[in-house]
């Protein structure tokens, strides 16, 4: 059996053809799947004998739902895996439309001093299906349209490329949910030669960089990762994206208080921008009794904001979904995993 969910339109077209099936099916399968949800082939405009072939090859692998937690502004959910492994992602209403935050591994091992996924040792990638099947599952329990995708849940989507390209082709498959690749954004805590690797690939999406620190000695501090990829690196390989796609970069910043969030910090961000195509995304801290780290004050985040906006910096401030159902990354997980 060939789970569905994790084949490109191509590879079912390859697929059909191995089983003795004409690859342009496809274009009825997929669109059934992707458009009209369904996640049995009866019902589709297909020879009985086709539909046998397809029952018998065919397998919907969804992950299985655990828990969702609903709020006016995002809905987590929590999904178990064929192997018993949880994952989990979450639909964020925005007022121009829902988009899901997709995970891209079981755990993490990046490290991140302030992030609860860090503690959820990062046991394996997921395949191309889990990542599809968080999203059409998402799709399927919410009845909403999903305009855009954030792969920003738990893990570090550029250790697993591969698949998440993969996921990438699927998801903005025209005959598929078409999602608009500039409706897709990536966050990487900077491997640095795969951000190139992903600017030349076939879907270059919207990129943020988990800076989070203006120097490397401070990122050091927070960001294991600081000590493989130096930031005159990482900025290096920013410019070569937002150069290359004429795209603007996000450098994503979490104001941890007493940590990164002086005026000193954020004059010295200004530095490293320079007249670089790119704004930063300031993010509210999401604290829990256990990071060992507090969100800065209001004031504070508003007096970093100033300085960015006085030097000419571009800046916006997340808006902090889902604070109330423990949104943040890994915060669901770790609870059940205690
Ligand atoms: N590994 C990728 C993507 C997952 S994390 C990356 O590092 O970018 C997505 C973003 O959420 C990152 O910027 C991460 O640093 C941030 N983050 C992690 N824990 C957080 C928390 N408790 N509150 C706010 N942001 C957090």
């Amino acid at each position: 059996m060939t789970d569905i969910y994790g084949l490109t339109y191509e590879a079912l077209e390859a697929e059909l053809v191995n089983i003795g099936e004409k690859s342009s099916r496809a274009g009825i399968i997929y669109p059934a799947v992707y458009g009209g949800l369904a996640d049995v082939f009866d019902g589709l405009p297909l020879k009985g004998e086709t539909l046998a072939r397809l029952r018998e090859n065919f397998s919907f692998d969804a992950p299985e739902l655990l828990d969702v937690r609903t709020s006016e502004t995002a809905d987590k959910y929590l999904w178990k895996l064929n192997d018993g492994c949880t994952v989990e992602s979450v639909l964020m209403k925005h007022e121009f439309g829902y988009n899901v935050c997709v995970s891209t591994q079981v755990g993490c091992n990046m490290g991140c001093k302030f992030c609860l996924s860090g503690r959820l040792r990062r046991r394996r990638d997921l395949t191309v299906s889990e990542m599809t099947g968080q999203v059409v599952g998402i799709a399927k329990h919410s009845g909403c349209r999903i305009g855009g995708i954030s792969v920003m849940g738990i893990g570090e989507p550029m250790e697993n490329l591969a698949n998440v390209l993969g996921f990438i082709g699927i998801m903005t498959h025209p005959k598929g949910l078409a999602i608009g690749i500039k409706h897709i954004t990536l966050s990487t805590c900077g491997i640095v030669p795969k951000i190139y690797e992903l600017a030349d690939s076939a879907y270059p999406v919207n990129l943020a960089i988990s800076l989070h620190a203006p120097d490397d000695a401070l990122r050091e501090t927070i960001m294991p990762v600081a000590k493989r990829y130096t930031l005159a690196e990482i900025m290096e390989a920013a410019r070569y994206y937002s150069e290359k796609l004429n795209r603007r970069v996000t450098l994503e910043y979490v104001m941890l208080d007493g940590v990164n969030d002086s005026d000193e910090c954020a004059e010295r961000l200004a530095e490293l921008i320079g007249g670089m195509n790119a704004y930063v995304n300031i993010i509210r801290y999401n604290s829990s009794p256990e990071s060992g780290f507090k969100c800065s004050p209001h004031e504070r985040i508003m007096g970093f904001y100033d300085v960015l906006k006085k030097r000419g910096v571009g800046v916006t401030m997340r808006r902090s979904l889902g604070d109330d159902i423990s949104a943040a990354c890994g915060q669901l997980s770790a609870g059940t995993e205690k």
